[in-house]
C-alpha cells in the first residue's frame, strides 16, 4: 500500500498501522526533517468540503492519519481498500513513550493552564525519563512570542492542542518558523491526560465508536456530530455515482 487514499478530496496516508506511522516520524526526527501530522476524521473531511483552505492544509500535511472509523469504512467502500485506523490520541501516547526512550524533547502547547500543567505532571510521573522542554496553555494572542518560546526550548516534538480546525491552521501557518522537526495537532488529548476529560473506554475505541461515547458525555456537541450522517451520505453518493470520489462534496 503506497498511494494516498483520497476521500471526498482529502488524501489519507496509506499507513499500515500505528507502528508504521511511528517509524516514519522517527526517521524524520532523526534526520531533523521538518514535518507535521494531522488526524483526519469525517468531521474534518466534511468541514473541508466548504473550506478549501482547510482542505489544502490537511492535504499539505506530511502525515494524514485515518483517525475515524468513518474514514476507514469510506476507504473500503470507495476503493475496496483496508485502511487501518491510527488515532491521534493513540499516536500521541506512543510518541510520548518513544520520546522518553529516545531522549526527544517535547513541547506541549494548548488546553487551559490547569489542564496543561496537570498533563505535564501526569506524563512525567508515567515516564520519568521524559524531557518536557516546555509547555504553555492554549489561550494566547501573541503567536510570535509563543513560537519564540517553542524555539528557545529546543523541542524536537511539538504537540498542539488548540482544537480543530484552529490547531491545523496554526501549525500550517507557522510550520516554517517553528524549528521542532515534528509537529502534530492533538485536539483535546491534554484534557484526557490531565483527567479533565475521559478517554473513551476500550469497548468504544475497539469498535470505533468514540464519537458515540463523546456524544453521550457531551450532548451539546450534537451539532458538530451531524457531520457523521452527512459524511456517510456523501460517501454513499460517491460510491453510487460515476463522478470521481474526490470531486464529491459534503
Ligand atoms: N483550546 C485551547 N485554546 C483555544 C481553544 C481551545 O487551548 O483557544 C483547547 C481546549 O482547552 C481543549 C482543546 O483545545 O483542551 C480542544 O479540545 P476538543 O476536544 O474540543 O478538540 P477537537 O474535538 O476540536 O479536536
Amino acid at each position: 500500500m503506497n498511494r494516498d487514499i483520497r476521500i471526498l478530496g482529502v488524501a489519507l496516508s496509506p499507513l499500515a498501522g500505528p507502528e508504521d506511522a511511528l517509524a516514519g516520524i522517527r526517521g524524520n526526527i532523526d534526520a531533523q526533517r521538518k514535518t507535521y501530522a494531522v488526524a483526519v476524521n469525517p468531521e474534518k473531511i466534511c468541514a473541508a468540503q466548504n473550506d478549501p483552505r482547510l482542505r489544502d492544509v490537511l492535504n499539505a500535511a506530511d502525515l494524514r492519519l485515518c483517525d475515524g472509523i468513518g474514514a476507514a469504512l469510506a476507504a473500503r467502500l470507495l476503493y475496496g481498500q483496508a485502511l487501518p485506523r491510527v488515532t491521534g490520541v493513540s499516536l500521541f501516547f506512543r510518541l510520548v513513550a518513544a520520546a522518553a526512550e529516545n531522549g526527544w524533547r517535547i513541547f506541549l502547547l494548548g488546553a487551559s493552564k490547569e489542564s496543561n500543567d496537570a498533563a505535564c505532571r501526569k506524563l512525567t510521573a508515567d515516564h520519568p525519563a521524559l524531557r518536557i522542554a516546555g509547555h504553555r496553555d492554549g489561550y494566547f494572542e501573541d503567536d510570535s512570542a509563543v513560537i519564540d518560546q517553542i524555539n528557545a526550548s529546543g523541542a524536537d516534538v511539538l504537540f498542539v492542542a488548540l482544537g480543530s480546525p484552529r490547531q491545523e491552521f496554526w501549525i500550517a501557518e507557522h510550520r516554517e518558523r517553528i524549528e521542532a522537526p515534528f509537529c502534530m495537532g492533538i485536539g483535546g488529548t491534554l484534557d484526557v491526560v490531565s483527567g479533565k476529560a475521559k478517554w473513551a473506554p476500550a469497548l468504544f475505541r475497539k469498535t470505533g465508536t468514540e464519537w458515540l461515547y463523546r456524544l453521550i458525555r457531551e450532548p451539546r456537541r450534537w451539532r458538530r456530530q451531524l457531520a457523521l450522517p452527512r459524511f456517510a451520505w456523501r460517501v454513499l453518493k460517491a460510491r453510487l455515482t460515476p463522478t470521481p470520489p474526490s470531486r464529491q462534496s459534503c
